[in-house]
C-alpha cells in the first residue's frame, strides 16, 4: 500500500466546523470594509519575484529566506507565491492606472500568502491575510482611518487584550542621518550581534532594531532613536496621527523599536499585539509607504495600508469566546417510499424559494434512522413525508426544538407554517 498523502507541513486544511467560523468572520469584515468605502482588489497569487525584491526590500527576512520561489518550467521566468499583497496590490494600480486615472483608491483583498518559515502556533507557511491600501492619499487623516477602522473591528468582534504600537519612521533623508548613528553604535558593539546583525550591520541596520533575538533586546533599547531625527513635517504628521486617535478615544503606546519587517513603509508605522497568543502575539500591521508606488515604477503616489492576520485574529476571536455555533438548517426533510421522495424533492425547493435552508435526506434510511439525522442537524423542523402524505399530498411538520406538536399542511401553505413556526413572535405582530 502506498503512503497516505499529507499537505505541505506549514500549510493547513481549514475543515467545515472551522471554515464556517472563517465565512463569518469574512462577511463581518466585508460590512466593516463597505461601511469605511474600501473597494476589493484581486490579484494573482503568483507574480514576478523581482516584484518582491524590489518592493520588500533584498535585506529583509522576507526576501532573504521566506520566498516560495521557482523557475517557470516552460519559459524560465522567475516566480515567487505571494508572501504578502501590498507589493502585488501596487504593481496592479499601476499597471492598470488606478490612481492617475481614477483618483485616490481605498482598496482591500484577502487571500493566502506564503512564506517559508518555521511552522509553530500562529506562525504557517500558507497563512491568510486581509490587507486594507490607500493609495492617493498623503495627510496623516488616512493612517488615522486606519487604526480607527481597526479599533472598530475588534470592537465589533468583540476582541479583548489588543494594544496599539505607534511609531514613525519619518522620511527617508531623516533615516539616512538616523542610519550613520545606529551604525557607529552598533559597530561598538559589534561583538555583541548575532549572526544576522553582523551581517546587516552596513546594508540593514534598522533591521537590526526588529530582532527577535532576546539576547540583543537591551543593546538594541539603547541605541539611537528614529524619533530624534524627525525633522519638522514628519513630527506634525506623526502630532496630528496621535491627536485624531486620542480623540478617537484609541489609547496607544509608542514603541521607538517598532520598525515593521519590510523595507517600504516611512513615517506612521503600527502594530496591535495581544498577549493572549503566546509569542506571535501580532494580529494586524501596517503603516505609511510613500516611496513605493515610484519605486515600482509609478508616478510618485503617497500610500498606506496594513494588514491582518487572519489565523491569529481568529484564534484570539475564538478565545475571545467568538466564532458561533455551526450553521444549522432550518428544516430536514424525511422521506419513506418514491412518491415521497418525489414530494420531498418539491416541497425542499419550495421552501428555499422562499429562502430557508432545508437538508434534504438523500440514501436510504427508515423512518427512525432518518428523524435521528434530522435531530442532529440541528434543524428547528422535520419535514416529515410518508405515503399517507405523499397520496394526499401533503406534508408533515414537526418542530424539533421550540413547543407545538406535528401538523399537515399543503405544498402551498408550505413555506407559511415554517415561518410561522420559526418566527412566532412576527406572527403574532400580524407581519411576516
Ligand atoms: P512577524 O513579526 O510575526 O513575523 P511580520 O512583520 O513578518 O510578522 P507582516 O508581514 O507585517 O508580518 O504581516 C502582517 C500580519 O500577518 C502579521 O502581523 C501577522 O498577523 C500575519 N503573519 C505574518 N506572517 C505570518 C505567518 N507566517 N503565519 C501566520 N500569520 C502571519
Ligand atoms: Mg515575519
Amino acid at each position: 500500500m502506498s503512503k497516505t498523502l499529507q499537505a505541505v507541513r506549514g500549510m493547513n486544511d481549514i475543515l467545515p466546523d472551522d471554515a464556517e467560523t472563517w465565512e463569518h468572520f469574512e462577511d463581518i469584515v466585508r460590512d466593516w470594509l463597505k461601511s469605511y468605502g474600501y473597494r476589493p482588489i484581486r490579484m494573482p497569487i503568483v507574480e514576478p519575484t523581482p516584484l518582491f525584491k524590489r518592493a520588500i526590500g533584498e535585506v529583509t527576512d522576507i526576501v532573504e529566506k521566506e520566498m516560495y520561489s521557482f523557475e517557470d518550467a516552460l519559459n524560465g521566468e522567475q516566480l515567487t507565491l505571494r508572501p504578502e499583497g501590498t507589493a502585488s496590490c501596487v504593481r496592479a494600480a499601476i499597471q492598470h492606472n488606478l490612481v492617475a486615472g481614477g483618483g485616490p483608491q481605498r482598496l482591500y483583498y484577502h487571500g493566502p500568502m506564503f512564506r517559508h518559515e518555521r511552522p509553530q502556533k500562529g506562525r504557517y507557511r500558507q497563512f491568510h491575510q486581509i490587507g486594507v491600501e490607500a493609495l492617493g492619499f498623503s495627510g496623516p487623516d488616512v493612517d488615522a482611518e486606519h487604526i480607527i477602522m481597526c479599533a472598530r473591528l475588534w470592537e465589533e468582534l468583540g476582541l479583548e487584550d489588543v494594544a496599539l504600537e505607534l511609531n514613525s519612521l519619518g522620511s527617508a533623508a531623516e533615516r539616512a542621518q538616523h542610519r550613520a548613528a545606529l551604525i557607529a553604535y552598533l559597530e561598538e558593539h559589534k561583538a555583541q550581534l548575532d549572526e544576522d546583525g553582523q551581517r546587516r550591520l552596513y546594508s540593514n541596520p534598522l533591521r537590526i532594531l526588529d530582532t527577535k533575538n532576546p539576547a540583543l533586546q537591551e543593546l538594541v533599547d539603547g541605541a539611537p532613536r528614529l524619533a530624534d531625527y524627525l525633522g519638522e513635517d514628519s513630527r506634525a504628521h506623526f502630532e496630528a496621527v496621535q491627536v485624531l486617535l486620542k480623540d478617537a478615544g484609541i489609547p496607544f503606546r509608542i514603541n521607538h523599536r517598532l520598525v515593521r519587517g519590510l523595507d517600504y513603509y516611512n513615517r506612521t508605522v503600527f502594530e496591535w499585539v495581544t498577549t493572549r497568543l503566546g509569542a506571535q502575539g501580532t494580529v494586524c500591521a501596517g503603516g505609511r509607504y510613500d516611496g513605493l508606488v515610484e519605486q515600482l515604477g509609478g508616478k510618485p503616489t503617497p500610500a498606506a495600508g496594513f494588514a491582518m492576520g487572519v489565523e491569529r485574529l481568529l484564534a484570539l476571536w475564538q478565545e475571545c469566546g467568538g466564532g458561533g455555533e455551526p450553521a444549522a438548517p432550518d428544516a430536514y426533510v424525511v422521506h419513506l417510499g418514491e412518491s415521497a421522495r418525489r414530494l420531498a424533492f418539491r416541497a425542499a425547493e419550495a421552501l428555499r424559494t422562499h429562502g430557508f435552508a432545508v437538508l434534504l435526506h438523500c440514501g436510504e434510511g427508515s423512518f427512525k434512522s432518518q428523524m435521528k439525522k434530522a435531530d442532529a442537524s440541528g434543524a428547528a423542523v422535520a419535514l416529515v413525508i410518508g405515503e399517507d402524505e405523499a397520496a394526499a399530498g401533503e406534508i408533515g411538520l414537526k418542530p424539533l426544538r421550540g413547543p407545538g406538536g406535528q401538523q399537515r399542511v399543503s405544498l402551498e401553505s408550505l413555506s407559511e407554517a415554517m415561518a410561522a413556526i420559526l418566527y412566532p413572535e412576527e406572527e403574532e405582530d400580524g407581519g411576516v
